[in-house]
């Protein structure tokens, strides 16, 4: 029997989310280095909208690093992917949420061409509405690994990523930076600068 010559079996998707320090980019280091373990060829990619600590290389707030490059759009991702692509097993891309939809077909894409692709990125904004591209990559995906943080409020599991506004009402003690993770009970949509969203919040549950 004839089987056809450039027969293609699809890859995977893999989407690792949660709200800001849930451990995203550590799971997708964690699963890229094991993927090099296994000597298979692995190529890493994050939006250049997120620049902490490094330009070449994906990073979590453990210091834990995986070298990547750099990208500026979708377009960018293609044109630096698609000539190494064939000597490419795996491709991570971290903060996916910063990418536009355009992603979306080409993560299409690239399943189908046989790859494992690995994703991490935040599923809610710090209004809790859906991030970007992320909803839908999680609806494609074969395996979503969905993570929680700690709550910097009590400590319980937390699934939203708190702003932290100027007024000091709402804003916890030891806080540092301008976001932080926070469960359901301790999450308060955002405040804008006046902080008027929150004084209305306040006055509200006041009554
Ligand atoms: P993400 O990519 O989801 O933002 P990271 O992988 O960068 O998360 O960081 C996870 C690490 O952040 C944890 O292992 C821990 O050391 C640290 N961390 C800081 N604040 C918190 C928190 N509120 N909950 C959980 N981990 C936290
Ligand atoms: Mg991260």
């Amino acid at each position: 029997m004839q089987t056809p010559a450039q027969a293609i079996v699809p890859g995977v998707l893999e989407v690792i989310t949660g709200p800001m320090f849930s451990g995203k980019s550590e799971e997708l280091i964690r699963r890229l280095k094991r993927a090099r373990i296994a000597r298979q060829r692995v190529a890493c990619y994050k939006p250049d909208i997120d620049l902490r600590y490094h330009r070449t290389a994906i990073a979590s707030h453990s210091q834990q690093t995986h070298d990547a490059q750099t990208v500026r759009s979708v377009e960018d991702l293609r044109a630096v992917l698609f000539p190494i692509l064939a000597d490419v097993e795996v491709v991570g891309i971290d903060e996916v949420q910063f990418l536009s939809a355009e992603v979306i077909p080409l993560v299409a894409e690239l399943i189908m061409l046989g790859k494992r692709i690995i994703l991490g990125g935040l599923d809610m904004t710090f209004e809790a509405e859906p991030f970007g591209p992320v909803p839908q990559l999680m609806a494609m995906a074969d395996k979503v690994t969905k993570l929680s943080a700690v709550c910097m409020v009590c400590g319980q599991p937390a699934i939203h990523t708190q702003r932290l506004g100027q007024s000091q009402e709402l804003v916890v003690v030891g806080a540092t930076g301008l976001y932080e993770a926070r469960c359901r009970t301790h999450f308060t949509p955002h405040v804008d600068e006046s902080g008027s969203e929150q004084l209305e919040l306040v006055a509200r549950a006041d009554v």
